[in-house]
């Protein structure tokens, strides 16, 4: 069977022991020979360096590393010298993004919109990057409407991005769905199904409530049901993934991207049950 392309995606840790813990578990997942790890970007740039440095450490260690870039209270000098550094260093995948809107008086800065900072890359790199951008299975909780939403994406693919990388989701006909709708306005880009292993309930339901992934009633209550036996919940949340995987790949998925925390416990078992 043809091997279904997989990526890893980190946070820049802040500690000694974090940078420690996230080579470790690039060891562990390096296993199951990803296309890429991509790192992510604080809103603001208030992580730019801390991305870098990882995104530098992981290609030194022979791996293709895809920095996320936001754009939100950026200005466009600001995004020119992060593109000419990572081009310099030869990166050649950026995942691109606008990053939330910062609460209270903050500037917006030069883009208002991901598809602008995409243009701004082609016009100052040409085709240097690969571009993946973000997509919503359950539509993002500014859309005006679902056909908005889907504008929105497909004019990040006019403006020259290659792939997206969904929201992570649980409910699979919200991404089957999704699919078709981008089809029906015109889309032929691969769509890359973003996978949140189950760590735990409370953190999960305060992710959703901000990102709008809905945890569907039943898994909801399944999980909550668990109290504080992690270990169970855990053992559930693994078979819940794994089972959507297996459905996602069936259906002919392109990819899949999975959001890791920086561990690679959960993984490698939702992987291994992947074969
Ligand atoms: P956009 O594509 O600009 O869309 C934002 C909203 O504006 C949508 O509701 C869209 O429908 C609407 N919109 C777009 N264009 C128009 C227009 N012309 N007129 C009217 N409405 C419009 N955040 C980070 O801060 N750092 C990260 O590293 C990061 N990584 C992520 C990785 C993935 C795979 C995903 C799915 C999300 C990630 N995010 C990250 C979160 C992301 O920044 C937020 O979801 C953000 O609110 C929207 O970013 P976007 O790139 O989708 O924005």
């Amino acid at each position: 069977m043809k091997k279904l392309p997989i990526s890893f995606e980190f946070f820049p840790p802040k500690t000694p022991e974090g940078i420690a813990n996230l080579r470790e578990t690039r060891v562990q997942l390096a296993k199951y020979g990803p296309e890429f790890f991509s790192v992510t970007f604080g809103a603001g740039g208030s992580t730019r360096d801390r991305t870098m440095e990882t995104v530098f450490d992981i290609q030194a260690e022979g791996h293709s590393a895809a920095p996320h870039i936001s754009c939100i209270s950026s200005t466009k000098e600001e995004i020119a010298e992060l593109l000419k550094a990572y081009q310099t260093k030869g990166i050649d995948r950026l995942v691109t993004l606008r990053g939330d809107i910062p609460s209270g008086e903050v500037a917006i800065g030069d883009f208002k919109f991901a598809s602008e900072l995409v243009a701004f890359i082609r016009q100052q790199t040409g085709n240097h990057f690969q571009i993946e951008v973000a997509a919503y299975p359950e539509f993002h909780p500014e859309a005006e409407s679902p056909s908005a939403d889907v504008g929105n994406l497909k004019r990040k693919f006019d403006a020259g991005a290659n792939r997206a990388i969904t929201q992570y989701f649980y409910n699979v006909d919200a991404y089957f769905r999704f699919v078709e709708l981008c089809v029906q306005h015109g889309i032929t880009q691969p769509i890359i199904p973003g996978i949140m292993p189950i760590y735990n309930i409370t953190q999960l339901a305060r992710f959703s409530n901000i990102c709008g992934a809905e945890i569907p009633r039943w898994l909801r209550m399944r999980l909550e049901a668990y109290g504080d036996d992690l270990a169970s919940l855990r053992t559930f949340g693994v078979d819940v993934v794994s089972e959507l995987c297996e459905a996602l790949r069936d259906w002919g998925v392109p990819g899949l991207h999975f959001y890791t925390l920086n561990q690679s416990g959960l993984i490698s078992k939702i992987m291994d049950n992947l074969d």
